[in-house]
């Protein structure tokens, strides 16, 4: 099941999407990732949807990413003596510390820590940013805020403080928990939200300890700030545009969406594009044309994967979503002037060998005919380094990692391939050649570039290109011991 474009597609599963024929369909539509969503469903439902994820990849043969995406500190006010109350802009509205019923002169917040950081200005935005408040006055225990724009307020809403620091952890009680679950089932990849700082990350990767990647999303306006310290951090990003468009701005997300792309690119880290990228697929089977033309911007702009929430987790037309991506992503990457992007984006040569060969391979790939680049991968560095080239040529990850292969699922351009432990240099540009026939990049007749860090079982020391025939004996013939 090969892919025909270098983006990767990740589906959020959910209640449409379940079953194992849907997840099925989702993987032959073009799904490379599958996101559970640890703010829905019970820990029961999760490990049922992981089971079946893993076993249709054994089914299909093809590594599948899982991501298990926490929920992070989501602020919600308490609730209300009818269910809700209405606000009328320009009226003044309280907000306490508590967890009473709240009405219209008030409503009750069981988070102190958003009283300590409140500052006369802050700004309250509820249920997605639809109401807004701007604080006048307030304390450790209560604040007064006008009502910039009114509406319906209820039960259980999300509240976003953008303007401060919030002194939170971005794991509550409930995250930890979660992530050891996830941890023990065994996932790629997980997914902080909110987080603010590069020590949330910092925290979540201790707690991970290597079982899986961490991926900051970046819904605050604080990370956006603080992107290179976050990344520097972090295993890859997401541009999580749901909360990020409340907090900020929403004629802001653009801008931001295509800088962090590029910034995460050139730090070799892999980057999703997420949330109402086809929104109107949760109701229609075809988008909208600006929908289309979203994704479409996403892949230009070199982003390693777009993303689906609700069109795939809780929509009529979850594999129609999947396959519009996957439509979309091929005929981008037919067009010309999306080569012309590539190299436009790509990253300035930096001062190390690993760079300097991955560069050189694509160099090496594209001004001769050569059909794929190869790369020999434990833990993934070395084909990253290649994916951050953003090539013309395939890349083939050969790994002996199960773990590797489908963290990689993530990864531009990569085809993961799981190979036997290889000892020798030798062998390993002969199971190269054999992948890259056996998988359909090649032929007798072509040649591919082999790159590899020798020893092999030492990360990070990509230091050998070879330039090798996909003829076998060919490779015996011209090989020196
Ligand atoms: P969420 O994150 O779907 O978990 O809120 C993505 C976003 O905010 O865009
Ligand atoms: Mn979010």
């Amino acid at each position: 099941m090969r892919r025909l474009r270098n983006v990767k597609i990740v589906a959020t599963l959910g209640p449409a999407s379940s079953d194992r024929t849907v997840i099925r369909a989702l993987v032959e539509a073009g799904a490379d990732v599958f996101r559970l969503n640890m703010s829905h469903g019970s820990q029961e439902e999760i490990a049922a949807r992981h089971r079946i994820i893993r076993e249709v990849e054994h089914q299909t043969g093809r590594p599948i990413g899982i991501l298990a995406d926490l929920q992070g500190p989501k602020l919600r006010v308490s609730r209300f003596k009818d269910g809700k109350a209405e606000l009328q802009d320009g009226q003044k509205y309280r907000i306490e510390l508590g967890k009473e019923l709240g009405d219209a002169e008030r409503a009750f917040l069981p988070h102190p820590e958003i009283f300590k950081a409140l500052k006369p200005g802050s700004r309250l935005l509820i249920n997605d940013g639809q109401i807004r408040l701007r604080v006048e006055q307030c304390d450790a225990k209560s604040a007064d805020a006008i009502v910039e724009v009114g509406g319906t307020i209820s039960d259980r809403k999300g509240v976003n403080v953008p303007d401060v620091v919030l002194p939170i952890p971005a794991l509550t009680a409930k995250d930890k928990d979660d992530l050891e679950f996830v941890c023990n089932l065994g996932v790629d990849w997980l997914a902080m939200s909110f987080v603010q700082r590069a020590d949330d990350v910092a925290e979540g990767q201790r707690l991970a300890a290597g079982r899986a990647a961490v991926l900051a999303k970046i819904e605050k306006p604080a990370a956006v700030d603080d992107i290179d310290s976050i990344l520097a951090e972090a295993d890859g990003i997401m541009v999580a545009r749901g909360d990020l468009g409340v907090e900020m701005p929403v004629h802001k997300v653009p801008v931001i969406q295509r800088r962090l792309i590029t910034t995460a690119q050139h730090a070799g880290k892999p980057v999703i594009v997420a949330t109402q990228m086809l929104e109107s697929m949760i109701n229609a089977p075809v988008p909208t044309r600006a929908e289309v033309s979203d994704v479409a911007t996403a892949i230009y702009d070199g982003a390693d994967a777009v993303m689906l929430s609700a069109e795939s987790a809780a929509g009529d037309y979850p594999v129609e979503a999947v396959a519009t991506m996957n439509s979309v992503a091929e005929e981008v990457e037919r067009d010309p002037h999306f080569r012309v992007r590539m190299e436009a984006l790509r990253p300035a040569a930096r001062p190390r060998v690993a760079d300097a060969i991955a560069a050189a391979a694509r160099e090496v790939a594209e001004t001769t005919d050569i059909k794929a680049i190869a790369c020999f991968t434990h833990g993934g560095t070395t084909a990253q380094l290649v994916a951050r080239e953003r090539p013309r040529v395939p890349i083939l990850a050969l790994t002996p990692s199960t773990r590797s292969a489908r963290r990689m699922a993530l990864v531009w351009g990569m085809h993961c391939i799981l190979t036997h432990e290889v000892e020798r240099f030798k062998l390993a540009v002969v199971s190269a050649a054999r992948a890259a026939r056996d998988h359909g990049f090649a032929t007798e007749q072509d040649r591919i570039v082999v790159v590899a860090g020798i020893p092999f079982n030492v990360a990070g020391t990509t230091n050998i290109l070879r330039v090798a025939p996909v003829d076998e004996r060919l490779i015996y013939e011209g090989e020196p011991e």
